[in-house]
């Protein structure tokens, strides 16, 4: 049994380097994860209706007639949807060699209620209030303030007159975004149509007529205030709609003579539409935890105290799974968490540690680098597997959290209470955590690296050390990024990193000019989402090689350029990738 189970998992293995070598053989043949049939997730809203087909147009004017009617066609699709979004934003400052790079970065993430204006409620709350409704774009006084929801502007072009009264359309020419034809459009609004109307570019897909991507800002800016630029693109997730999915904004620059002042660049990504809205009045008849506990032992009888501690556990976690999976910041299960699972098994086996469970690994769909366990769920951010460099490295990160279980270090067992399930989605972080004291900490961290020395990845933590290393020279640039919501954070008060510090004292040193070394990645280079089921998976990418340090990016935002797919018979979905997501990790 041990023998076969050794055998899948090196075969895994190897199918994670070939993805951690980002190797070009590009595209999977086997249909993705996230265009199979799905079992719904909890709280999943029915999928809509695709709209009527109508005859194809025959002038321009008629695609503009038709494109604004499928604008409205979306809005009204979308009225009762409540999406998760969040923003990343790294302000930028001049470096010599490294071109602009990260000085320090913000962070928002709430809730998008898409019912009449665009309002959002944030799942993180600060002083001031970010729930202003101020429309988007940042407001000069003394200094910078961001509006969150000014990210989110952008997932229509004008959610209340787009139409031909406040707008002239002038057809520019056709052009392919990925496997997608389109007609291109320029934008600008009338005069006296008032302030805050787009002025830019749409990319109009010429079998439905249904906006795929839009590009530009908003005009005329009202008086002490801007707006920002945005690149905002749509997927096509579900039949007949493109469902807005990535907004890319960015300001400043750093020629001859600029003012760099508010320099910045942010990603805005949208996900969890399929998650049932998130009103009060049926919290109470949808927060009923059915636990799934089952008592497997062959004699039908009481538990003894240790099995009941044990299940006692195993409840807490699958209370805890279920509401984040319904609070929508964990992926449904699925090819990522396997890749995981391996890199675990492996760590598992060649120390051969049984334990009296299986291990499970899942993916939060969350940016900030964060790793925390619940009872044998290890559960890893997002934005952590996507700045990763290798499995090594993979490996350095759920090594610490398999050890946190090995050690009984377990956390959250007063989530077997189920009235402490009951609250709203925001407030998540307010009602969850999973943080270890710090004598924990440090009996895991030398467990870990115990587990790292038998294991297959002993001789290969030079990229572990680098990752390491990349997050203490960064670190302090990028707090928001490096601030965990429900786990133990990488770095202590003064940004030194803590975790697995052991390894930062062996492996080459850093120096972010070697074009071989990769220490950490952009953000985004690895896991793509599905906004609409919140599905993962590995992304393919053919390589793009590094020819200067100003390629590598670490932990850094960069533009969004997905490939644009229609969903066919099977369906598939689009492939966001970014701009920079190609470093070589080796
Ligand atoms: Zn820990």
């Amino acid at each position: 049994m041990r023998t076969w189970k050794w055998m899948l998992t090196a075969s895994l293995m190897l199918t994670l380097t070939a993805v951690a070598q980002q190797s070009s053989d590009a595209r999977h043949s086997q249909p993705s994860a996230a265009s199979q049939p799905q079992a719904p997730q909890p709280g999943s809203q029915a999928t809509p209706a695709p709209p009527k087909a109508a005859a194809p147009p025959t002038t321009m004017d008629q695609v503009v007639d038709r494109f604004i009617e499928r604008e409205h066609g979306l809005m009204d699709m979308l009225k009762n949807r409540t999406p998760l979004v969040e923003t990343y934003l790294q302000n930028l400052k001049a470096d010599p060699q490294l071109g602009p790079v990260p000085k320090e970065d913000h962070y928002f993430l709430g809730r998008m209620d898409m019912s009449d204006i665009v309002d959002r409620r944030d799942y993180l709350t600060k002083e001031g209030g970010f729930q202003t409704k101020v429309l988007g774009g940042f407001t000069k006084l003394f200094k910078f303030e961001y509006q969150p929801m000014g990210f989110s502007w952008m997932v229509f072009a004008d959610r209340n007159d787009f139409d031909r009264q406040h707008y002239d359309f002038r057809y520019v020419r056709r052009e392919f975004l990925g496997d997608v034809r389109c007609l291109v459009f320029d934008v600008t609004p009338q005069k006296k149509s008032g302030k805050g109307r787009f002025l830019g570019r749409i990319w109009v897909e010429d079998q439905d007529f249904n906006i795929v991507r839009l590009n530009g800002t908003y005009a005329p800016a009202p008086r002490n205030g801007y707006f920002f630029h945005m690149d905002s693109w749509r997927l096509n997730l579900i039949p007949g709609y493109w469902v807005p999915a990535f907004i890319y904004s960015e300001e400043g620059d750093f020629s001859y003579g600029a003012k760099n002042e508010t320099a910045f660049k942010a990603q805005t990504r949208l996900w969890g539409y399929n998650l049932r809205k998130n009103d009060k009045e049926d919290e109470l008849t949808q927060v009923v935890v059915d636990s799934s506990v089952k008592d497997e032992s062959a004699a039908a009888q009481d538990a003894s105290p240790l099995a009941a501690q044990r299940l006692w556990q195993q409840q807490a976690e699958d209370n805890v799974i279920e509401r984040l999976d319904r609070a929508g910041l964990l992926a449904p299960e699925g090819e990522v968490d396997k890749v995981l699972q391996t890199v675990v098994n492996n760590l598992q086996i060649t120390n051969n540690v049984e334990l009296q469970r299986p291990m499970k690994a899942r993916v939060m769909l969350t940016s900030p680098l964060e790793t925390f366990s619940v009872g044998n769920t290890i559960i890893v951010s997002r934005g952590l597997v996507d700045v990763l460099p290798d499995e090594a490295s993979l490996a350095m990160v759920l090594s610490h959290e398999l050890a946190h279980i090995i050690l009984g270090h377990n956390l959250g067992s007063r989530y077997a209470f189920n009235d402490r399930m009951l609250f709203s989605d925001e407030s998540t972080y307010q009602n969850f955590g999973f943080r270890h004291v710090p004598e924990e900490e440090t009996a895991a961290d030398k467990k870990a690296m115990d587990l790292l020395k038998n294991s297959p990845y002993a001789a290969k933590l030079d990229n572990a050390s680098l990752f390491l290393k990349a997050l203490a020279a960064r670190g302090p640039a990028l707090s928001a990024l490096l601030t965990p919501h429900l786990g133990n954070s990488f770095v202590n008060a003064k940004g030194e990193v803590e975790r697995m510090g052991a390894l930062m004292t062996s492996g080459p040193a850093l120096d972010m000019n070697k074009l071989d070394q990769i220490s950490a990645l952009p953000l985004g280079g690895r896991v793509k989402v599905n906004p609409w089921d919140d599905h993962a998976e590995l992304i393919k990418t053919t390589p793009v090689a590094i020819t200067s340090a100003r390629d590598k990016m670490p932990f850094e935002v960069t533009p969004f350029f997905p490939r644009l797919t229609r969903m066919s018979g099977g369906g598939s979905t689009g492939n966001p990738t970014t701009a920079a997501n190609a470093a070589p990790s080796n």
